[in-house]
This record gives structure tokens, C-alpha cells and sequence, in this order.
């Protein structure tokens, strides 16, 4: 049940537990091997067509757990007033709308996202709730974000690391982009404990593509998502390549036995 990082994230000359039969220059697309260059567009026209309906479907496939996820998400950030905050890839704003009345007038809240339609119906959507004083909306790649160094003190990716191409490049990505001290917290599906595990491959490979049908008229952009998470790294890989990429005190905790977790690691102060 371990999944490999990614070749695209070896370091030079590094081997070991690393792929070795595939070529450097293609990335999985779910279940599919795509050109490096392709997976960005791919992933793209996946949230371009989800967008309208994403809110709806995340409601309906998880029960509405996805609140609770990332409720606690936003709780172990401890974000206080003031505080500078980087919701990467963060969609329609369910995370940010969290943050906002936390860091208050006086902080600020970025989402960045590849995709401006997701943006777009976020951005509308917290604006008809009456937030937009502290909310920036930044259409950018997470793997090259156009910001200077040491700028947030909280960054959060909620379900957004397993859709990037270099996630080891990611990650220092972000690194960079804390300030010392600052955290990062990762919230990602993930491999859920044995007893529950077949109970949820028949869920999410014969219920969610039909709901996606069903409700946004898009199987293959939800057999996507669900072939996208089975590929992603399993807990202990993605603590090691948060450790790798230069945080301290990397670690997780699984929610909902483990369908879910969330990582989470610190820049070493200066
Ligand atoms: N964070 C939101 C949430 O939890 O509801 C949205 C999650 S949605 C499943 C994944 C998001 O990741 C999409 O909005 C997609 O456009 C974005 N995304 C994928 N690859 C990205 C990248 N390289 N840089 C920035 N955003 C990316």
C-alpha cells in the first residue's frame, strides 16, 4: 500500500525507493502516464468543468464531512489576528472563509489557485456572504508562486497537493514562502486503515463517478479525482518528503480513519 513519490520529485542522482521504470518526463494523470507539460492543462480542464458543481459534490460524497476536516484544519493552524495567511490551491474559499474573521482587518487571507473558474465562483460566493475586506484572489501555480520569501505565517493546502506535478518542489515551494516559524498544514485524502479500506474502494470507484455523472454531468473528471488519490503518497511517505523538503517537526494525524489526513510542519525559526 505504499505509493512512491513521484519521479519528477528525485533529487539529482538520487535512486533507492525512487521509480526507476518509468521515463523522467511523464507524471500520473489518475491512473494515466502523461507528458510532465500535460498534467497542469489536464488538471485544469478537470477543475474548469467541476467548478459550478464542487461545492454540491463535496457535500453529497463525503457526507459533509469535508467541513469537519477542515474546521479542524483551520483550529490546529491557530491563526490569530493580524496573522498572514496562504490558502494554496484554495478553490472556491471554504478555508479562507474560516480565516478571515480570525486574522481580522489587520491580516490578510490569499487564495491562490491555478484555475480562475474556481475562483471566480469563490470569490462570488464569500463576496454574497459579505467577506471581502481581508481576501486576496490570486489565479497562480503552487509549484512557482510569484510572492517573495518569508512572507506568511500560516500556508494550507486542503486537498490540492495530490493535483501537483513536483509536489517535493511544492512543498519547498512553500517552505520558502513561510516566514520562520510560520506553519504549514496539508490536508489530503489518504490511505485509510485496513477494516475500512475495501468498503471505501467500492464507494469511491463505483458511487462517486456515477454522482459525478448524476450531478455535474462529468464521470472522467471524478473517476480522475478518485484514481488521483490512490496515487497520492500514504501518510508516512508524505512526512518523510515534508522532512525532505526542510520542515521541522513533520507529522500527521488521520481523521476519519485515516481517509484523510492531515500533515502538517514548521520553518525552522531564523
Ligand atoms: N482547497 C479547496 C477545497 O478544499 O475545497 C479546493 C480543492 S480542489 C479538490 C483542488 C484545487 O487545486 C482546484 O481548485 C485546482 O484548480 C487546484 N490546483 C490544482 N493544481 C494546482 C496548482 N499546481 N497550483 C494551484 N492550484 C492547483
Amino acid at each position: 500500500m505504499n505509493a512512491d513519490r513521484s519521479d519528477e520529485d528525485a533529487r539529482p542522482g538520487e535512486t533507492g525507493p525512487l521509480r526507476t521504470d518509468r521515463k523522467q518526463d511523464t507524471t500520473h494523470f489518475g491512473y494515466q502516464e502523461v507528458p510532465l507539460g500535460e498534467k497542469r492543462r489536464r488538471v485544469r480542464g478537470v477543475f474548469d468543468s467541476v467548478a459550478p458543481s464542487y461545492d454540491l459534490m463535496n457535500d453529497l460524497m463525503s457526507g459533509g464531512l469535508h467541513r469537519y476536516w477542515k474546521r479542524y484544519t483551520v483550529w490546529r493552524a491557530q491563526a490569530r489576528a493580524g496573522d498572514q495567511v496562504l490558502d494554496v490551491a484554495g478553490g472556491t474559499g471554504d478555508l479562507a472563509r474560516q480565516f478571515s474573521p480570525i486574522v481580522g482587518p489587520r491580516g490578510r487571507v490569499m487564495v491562490a489557485d491555478i484555475n480562475h473558474e474556481m475562483l471566480r465562483v469563490g470569490r462570488r460566493r464569500l463576496a454574497d456572504e459579505g467577506l471581502v475586506g481581508n481576501l486576496d484572489w490570486v489565479t497562480a501555480d503552487a509549484e512557482a508562486m510569484p510572492l517573495p520569501d518569508d512572507r506568511f505565517d500560516v500556508i494550507t493546502v486542503a486537498f490540492g497537493l495530490r493535483n501537483m506535478t513536483r509536489k517535493g518542489g511544492a512543498l519547498q515551494e512553500f517552505r520558502r514562502l513561510l516566514r520562520p516559524g510560520g506553519q504549514l498544514l496539508v490536508l489530503e485524502f489518504s490511505h485509510p486503515v485496513w477494516p475500512l479500506k475495501p468498503f471505501y474502494d467500492a464507494y469511491s470507484f463505483k458511487i462517486i463517478p456515477r454522482l459525478g455523472q448524476l450531478i455535474a454531468g462529468d464521470r472522467e473528471s471524478y473517476q480522475y479525482l478518485v484514481e488521483s488519490i490512490r496515487q497520492h503518497p500514504d501518510q508516512r511517505t508524505l512526512a518523510e518528503m515534508f522532512a525532505d523538503a526542510g520542515f521541522e517537526r513533520a507529522g500527521y494525524t488521520n481523521l476519519t480513519g485515516g481517509i484523510v489526513a492531515l500533515h502538517t510542519g514548521f520553518k525552522a525559526q531564523a
